[in-house]
């Protein structure tokens, strides 16, 4: 028997994507469904009609139909309070009685709640309906904003570079001049205003999705495919990058668009007036190995920018080369994230004239042009889910990850000067094009 436990069931991200990811898996039978039970946990006073409605929300399935019909049946709600004990004793009641006649028991507590309520619930879960032997997980939602739907092409990176030699033969000091990871958000922070606003988007987006991005572009192939030597390499990496300096950084916040019609960071609901939180920044960092050495990886993060853009680029040194003079040459690659995913090398090409000379053109694998009518994408919640049913635990950081990545972002946690004001739907900061082509060695 398998019970998933939503804590926060009545709230916005169970709705939206917890329970229509574990609904997919329901209705693919990725799950058995005898097996599976679904218990949302939350303060709110809410009848089973309001639950089922919660459920069924956002599932994408006619309200009629047979198998959400199923899911609801094996969904319940149950009121408690995160901190009150007896809450999940009661919880372990039920618990105990949907697995009464079962061997194999395996408990999964979600946490879909805010940060403030993990220690409560954790405490509760230890004290209360904790089963030894690797019968209880617990996974806690991160407390930032961006969708796992990029998680596909962050697994696949590694898998570019390990599995075709030609291509991580160039992931090296040797040929790569400077690395840039950008991961720019044209959306805004609205709607979750205080926790942003006492962590900023350091906090939010760069100790965790830019240092998974950074792992996989920048660490060593792992000993095999295993989930522990996957996490080893990172790790690795993570303990031999040099922490970001404030001296190599830019912290920005957006003010009202041009225009007026967009609120700016400070007039936002609940920000007070002189907040210094950045809603942008841009750092860099070097890699004390052999493989990286000298090799600036250049991170890019902010909200409320021109457009959304999730990717990395290396950019390869210049060199000699017989038919065009150095430094003008083709040399990106990017391997795009959002809002599309791609990996495309520059290359040049003989222009097909009698005249000859060069054209720039691009090598290209388009994840979801190539290959969308071969396989069936999946979301990644499922994913998440499904690993943690399986107890696979590649997608899950582990501890010494977590840490290894705070130790380098400690030193620019949060701006000591004011922050470079930008405009919203701008491309950030004036001083961000300096900033690139200072780090990026780009040339002007
Ligand atoms: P909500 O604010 O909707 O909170 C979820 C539920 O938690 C609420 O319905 C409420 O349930 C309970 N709750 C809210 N505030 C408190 C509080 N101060 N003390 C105790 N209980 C509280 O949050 P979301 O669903 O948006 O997010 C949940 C977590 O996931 C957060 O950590 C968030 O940062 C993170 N997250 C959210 C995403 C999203 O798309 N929404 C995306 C990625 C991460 P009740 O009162 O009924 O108990």
């Amino acid at each position: 028997m398998i019970s998933f436990v939503v804590f926060g069931a009545s709230g916005d991200l169970a709705a939206k994507k917890t329970f229509p990811a574990l609904f997919q898996l329901f209705k693919k039978k990725a799950i058995e469904r005898d097996q599976f039970r679904i218990i949302g946990f939350a303060r709110s006073n809410l009848s089973n009609a309001d639950f089922e409605n919660i459920i069924s929300m956002h599932s994408g399935e006619e309200q009629g139909s047979t198998v959400l019909k199923s899911f609801r049946q094996h969904s319940e709600y149950f009121r408690g309070n995160y901190s009150d004990k007896a809450s999940f004793e009661k919880l372990n009641e039920k618990l105990k009685s949907y697995e009464e006649q079962d061997k194999s028991v395996l408990r999964i507590f979600y946490l879909a709640v805010p940060p403030s309520v993990f220690f409560d619930v954790c405490s509760n879960i230890h004290k209360t309906t904790y089963l030894p032997n690797n019968r209880t997980r617990i996974i806690v939602e991160k407390p930032f904003g961006m969708d796992y739907d990029s998680a596909d092409m962050i697994m696949n990176l590694p898998i570019m570079r390990f599995m075709n030699p030609g291509i991580d033969a160039m992931f090296n000091h040797e040929h790569v001049e400077s690395v840039e990871i950008f991961m720019k958000e044209s959306g805004t922070c609205e709607g979750r205003e205080g926790y942003f606003n006492s962590n900023g988007v350091v906090r939010d987006v760069l100790q965790n999705h830019l240092m998974q991005l950074f792992s996989a572009v920048a660490m060593d192939p792992p000993r095999s495919a295993d989930a522990s030597d996957i996490r080893n390499a990172k790790v690795k990496l993570l303990q031999a990058a040099k922490p970001f300096r404030r001296e190599d950084t830019l912290f920005g916040q957006y003010v009202k668009s041009a225009d007026g019609s967009k609120k700016g960071y400070l007039d936002l609901k609940g920000i007070p007036e002189d907040s210094n939180t950045a809603t942008f920044v841009a750092s860099t960092l070097y890699v004390d190995n052999e493989r990286w050495k000298g090799v600036p990886f250049v991170f890019v993060t902010g909200k409320a920018l021109n457009e959304n853009d999730v990717h990395v680029s290396l950019h390869l040194r210049p060199k000699d080369m017989p038919y065009q003079s150095k430094g003008n040459q083709s040399r990106l690659v990017t391997f795009s994230i959002q809002p599309k995913e791609y990996v495309a090398f520059d290359c040049l090409i003989k222009r097909p004239t009698m005249a000859g000379g060069l054209h720039t053109a691009e090598l290209k694998i388009d994840y979801d042009k190539d290959l969308e009518d071969v396989y069936q994408k999946y979301d990644a919640y499922e994913a998440l889910f499904y690993d943690a049913i399986k107890g696979n635990p590649t997608r899950f950081v582990r501890s010494d990850e977590v840490e290894a990545g705070w130790r380098i972002v400690n030193n620019i946690l949060d701006p000591k000067e004011p922050c470079e004001k930008y405009t919203f739907g701008s491309a950030g900061p004036k001083q961000l094009r300096e900033y690139l082509h200072k780090y990026l060695y780009l040339e002007t």
